[in-house]
């Protein structure tokens, strides 16, 4: 047995440097280490002919020397090294800067294999500093090399090393994590089999199967996770069960608009769910301005008119207070009374309502995190939406539910999460999706800009706004130091924006650290016009309803995901004005480009967080703090479908054999999933 959890500075290579230099790649321990897998290789093992060189590849050549090293000196003490090689294809010019030592190092007429980036420009073709071996192919060449990811100041070369040390301590002594029956089964590599393929593949079929194995691993830990949440839910009791007779189509025939093809579908699905005795655990999916509160109020109907209160809850004040008003105004006229509970609220206020509440008198309760308290009874809670998940942990929404006797429960998102995220994210939930949007809007128009546009852009939001528009002007994300700088960005801007550019008009600001009276107060003003234009952090991209507003100027739109600016365009294009989306970029990159493009073409939730995923990879989706799951080290999402089927497959079946996974064969699956969920997904 090796200890894996030793500390990786007793790792043969490791220095103080290094140490520090591994600790910003998380890796702390041994298990870190050989757990920290290549993002890509290289393939020194296959020579190609010179007559076969592509222009900026890397390659390998198998070649004789063809003449004496040539030496150039320039500027001062500079040194370029020219030599001539030649295979039975062509000649190849090999070029090094400052690397004397090489001067002797080759004979005319002997063979040597060279790698480096191919370069060819009019017909010559060139190889810069290339690694080299004599001979036969053997230390440098002749391999696959791993590439690791984000090595700063840590050479591959060095991180490489210390790597292989790791490996020389582990590689035989490493426990195997799956039980050997499903190792069987799905024809997965054993663990140190794997662990050196991953690093230091023989071939490229050797690392596929090792890849598969690790991916497996990955989605099997956390689809067992999701199926222990799962299996909480008291599936043997009965759920609560609605009044067939009453019909949803009572509302429906009365609303100042017809329903989307959409909506109908899924409020038959949540119908169904109601009706029947097994309780409703539903993911609602749809895009901004899809129509998701109408759905939600609808189901309200539904239970108070079978005898049943709801709890609605959303994830702030604001938006709290806008569901009030809506459902007040579709359901008042049905004799079905709604309130609102908020935090803050005077105590003589507060215990009116839970005194109403408790007695059955107020039917709909909407509200924040308030509605969790425990002095808040409900007398037959039958209904909970949640709006806006991703903002309440899984511990919040079980908190609510449990103040019911199995209610329904309807949780609502406006994040599109593509389907095959959504199962991994939402594995314990059925999944609605409204996928269409009610017809008549005007489409907002995008305009991804440089940054040298930033006066154009100051004059063109002046001109709507004396028009009597309103706009949001949303700041960079700052990486390092996060809180605080995107705290003074914003400050900043709103300063310079009222003391110099704008001070005809009202100039706010909103961010993550104001209070949350504060920021409520801030939106109370924006939504009744007080405020024209609104500096914001991304704390405006959830819910908020502002018909009047019709800009949204995103800053540093690169360092945005692109669900999260849809999610931000999202917040014009609520009313009757032609709505405009400026997305303000400095990279010239190609991704950032390319980026830009998709979000100028495409006004689909869905298609921009598909392509999202495709190029980001499904780590980096959510970012982490949205949602409780690790981020993937190996699962790609978008590629490894197939390989998530099949464990998803064999989860199915574990949950019906052996749900606690108590069986002797399944005991090394509790381990994985203990080990590496304990702090995350405990309720
Ligand atoms: P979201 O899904 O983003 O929460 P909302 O429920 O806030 O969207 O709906 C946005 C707006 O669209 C609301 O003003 C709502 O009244 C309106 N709406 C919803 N469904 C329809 C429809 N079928 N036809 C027209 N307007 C609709
Ligand atoms: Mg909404």
């Amino acid at each position: 047995m090796i200890d894996l959890k030793q500390n990786v500075q007793y790792i043969k290579g490791v220095g103080p440097n290094n140490l520090t230099l591994l600790q910003k790649l998380g890796i702390n321990t041994l298990e870190d280490l050989i757990t920290f897998f290549p993002r890509n290789y290289e393939d020194r093992s296959k020579p190609k002919k010179i007559n076969e060189l592509v222009d900026g590849e890397e390659a390998l050549i198998d070649v004789i020397c063809a003449s004496k090293m040539n030496e150039t000196r320039f500027a001062r003490n500079k040194v370029m090294l020219k030599m001539l090689v030649r295979d039975d294809t062509g000649d190849c010019v090999l070029t090094w800067f400052n690397q004397t030592y090489l001067k002797d190092k080759f004979k005319v007429g002997e063979r040597y294999q060279f790698y480096g980036k191919v370069n060819i420009r009019y017909g010559r073709i060139e190889m810069a500093h290339p690694v080299f071996d004599k001979g036969g192919l053997s230390k440098n060449t002749g391999k696959i090399i791993p590439i690791y990811p984000l090595t700063y100041k840590l050479s591959q070369n060095k991180l490489r090393g210390i790597i292989e040390n790791g490996l020389k301590i582990a590689l035989g002594k490493l426990e195997e994590t799956i039980p050997e029956y499903i190792l069987k089964q799905y024809n997965l590599e054993d663990i140190n089999t794997a662990t050196k393929q991953i690093h230091f593949p023989d071939n490229f079929a050797e690392y596929s199967k090792a890849r598969r194995r690790f991916v497996f691993e990955e989605l099997l830990t956390v689809q067992l996770a999701l199926s222990s949440l799962k299996s909480r839910y008291d599936k043997e009791t009965d759920g609560t069960q609605f009044d067939k007779n009453v019909k949803m189509s009572e509302v429906i025939n009365n609303l100042p608009f017809k329903l989307t093809k959409a909506q109908l579908r899924v409020l038959e699905e949540i119908d169904r769910d109601m009706e029947s005795n097994k309780p409703m655990n539903r993911l609602l999916q749809g895009d901004v301005g899809s129509g998701k509160t109408i759905v939600s109020i609808i189901a309200a109907y539904k239970a108070a008119k079978s005898g049943y209160q709801s709890a609605i809850m959303a994830p702030t004040a604001i938006l709290a207070e806008q569901h009030i008003q809506e459902f007040k105004n579709v359901l008042d006229k049905f004799g079905i009374k709604c309130e609102l509970l908020l935090g803050g609220m005077r105590t003589k206020q507060r215990r009116e309502i839970l005194e109403q509440l408790k007695n059955g008198e107020i039917d709909v309760l909407i509200g924040t995190h308030a509605l969790l308290v425990e002095d808040v009874e409900f007398k037959n809670l039958g209904l909970v939406v949640t709006d806006e998940q991703h903002r309440f942990g899984v511990r919040q929404r079980a908190s609510i539910i449990s103040k019911g006797s199995n209610p329904d429960v309807l949780v609502m998102t406006a994040t599109p999460i593509p389907r095959t995220l959504a199962l991994i994210l939402y594995g314990d939930l059925d999944i609605s999706i409204i996928d269409e949007l009610p017809p008549n809007r005007k489409k907002i128009e995008t305009y991804p800009v440089m940054k040298n546009m930033e006066r154009r852009i100051e004059e063109f939001i002046r001109a709507n706004v004396s028009k009597g528009r309103q706009a949001y002007v949303v700041c960079p994300l700052v990486e390092e130091n996060e809180e605080f700088e995107n705290f003074k960005s914003v400050v900043e801007l709103a300063e310079h924006y009222q003391n110099n550019v704008f001070p005809e008009f009202t100039v706010a600001y909103l961010h993550g650290k104001m209070k949350q009276k504060d920021k409520d107060e801030i939106m109370k003003k924006f939504k009744n016009g007080e405020i024209q234009i609104l500096v914001s952090t991304t704390v405006i991209e959830v819910g908020v309803n502002v018909p009047n507003a019709n800009i949204m100027v995103v800053q540093n739109a690169e360092h945005f995901g692109l669900a999260q600016l849809h999610q931000l365009r999202g917040r014009v294009g609520r009313g009757e004005y032609q709505s405009y989306c400026i997305l303000i970029y400095e990279s010239n990159s190609r991704t950032t480009k390319e980026r830009m493009k998709i979000m100028k073409e495409t006004d689909n939730g869905f298609i921009v967080a598909e392509k999202d995923l495709e190029l980001r990879g499904s780590g980096e989706f959510f970012g982490t703090r949205q949602h409780g799951l690790p981020e993937f080290k190996i699962a790609n999402l978008f590629e490894d479908v197939s390989i998530l089927k099949e464990v998803q497959d064999l989860v199915l079946k574990i949950e019906q054999e052996d749900p606690k996974l108590e069986k002797e064969e399944n005991k090394k699956l509790n381990k994985l999933v203990e080990e590496k969920f304990k702090n995350r997904m405990s309720l």
